[in-house]
């Protein structure tokens, strides 16, 4: 299973920010669904069957969160510590001042200024050459995603922005975020993990995992980026657990060469967002999404 905002309207983890997630007592009864069909499994238990050293139940379920947002502490951590559940956080290897990854940035100001109204905020902001850049990948975009409902017109700004021109607005959407939302660094600091909270999740049987430090789209970036990308998820993972660790694609963007760099690294597993049941890479486990099947109403079986 893959989890990202849990949280409810006006709790510590949304504060204010408008940004919707799955709710508290949604995330709660579908724990409850899938634990009288499956076998919850932790991160050990999933590495040991792997390294062929016990098998697991043959449902098993294994439950993780991306992106190591302050969600996972507050309401994630609470919940499993309750069950006794323990679950695999993927979290961003955030320095002090890094501020929000693009994607962070993206969610605060589309809950602020609403789809058509970032679309035009950063269009002002765009000087001729990457005005045109813009419409052509919007174009390409289009073509293959035709923007048929209102989340497909977000996911395909979200491909401009987050894939052809994240080197171009990454600086922009900061400027954007200081003057609608706040204080980007401060911000950033509160809103994810923090080695305080990571170290009693772990001594409360949470286990972490690799995400990158940018969250960049894998497919997107060269091949020495990807590897200090990955590295930098293994030096930061170091100080929590002891390997070998887990790692989640960001944004699902594989590459051919991520398996070989992830395993040189001391990774052995990752995790992908396709919709998959069955698994037989290990550097492609698929996993299905928490929150879409609670609004499609739908339990796997
Ligand atoms: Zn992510």
């Amino acid at each position: 299973m893959m989890y990202h905002y849990i949280r409810d309207p006006g709790d510590a983890a949304e504060a204010g920010s408008g940004i919707p997630g799955m709710s508290v007592q949604v995330f709660e009864s579908q724990l409850d669904e899938l634990s009288k069909q499956y076998t919850f499994v932790t991160w050990p238990d999933v590495r040991m069957a792997l390294d062929a050293v016990k098998p697991l139940p043959s449902s098993a379920c294994l439950l993780t969160f991306d992106d190591g947002v302050r969600d996972h502490y507050l309401n994630a951590y609470r919940i499993l510590r309750h069950r006794n559940l323990s679950g695999l956080f993927f979290a961003l290897d955030r320095l002090e001042n890094d501020g929000f990854v693009l994607a962070h940035k993206i969610h605060f100001l589309l809950a602020k200024l609403g789809l058509a109204g970032l679309r035009e905020a950063i269009w002002e902001e765009l000087n001729p050459a990457q005005r045109e850049h813009f419409t052509r990948a919007e174009k390409q975009y289009q073509l293959k995603y035709p923007p048929i409902s209102m989340d497909r017109r977000i996911n395909l700004l979200k491909a401009v922005l987050q894939r052809d021109l994240s080197t171009e607005v990454d600086p922009l959407l900061s400027d954007l975020f200081e003057r609608h939302v706040g204080p980007e660094k401060e911000m950033a600091r509160a809103y994810y993990l923090n080695a305080v909270q990571i170290r009693e999740m772990t001594a409360g049987g949470m286990h972490f995992g690799g995400h990158s430090r940018n969250h960049p789209w894998f497919d997107w970036i060269d091949a020495e980026t990807r590897t200090a990308e990955i590295k930098a998820s293994a030096n930061w993972l170091q100080q929590f657990e002891a390997g070998p660790w887990a790692f989640a694609y960001p944004y699902g963007g594989l590459s051919d060469d991520s398996p070989r760099i992830l395993k040189e690294h001391g990774f052995l597993a990752a995790f992908t967002t396709q919709t998959q049941l069955r698994h037989s890479d290990p550097y492609f486990i698929g996993r299905l999404d928490g929150e879409e099947m609670a609004q499609d109403g739908v339990i796997y079986d």
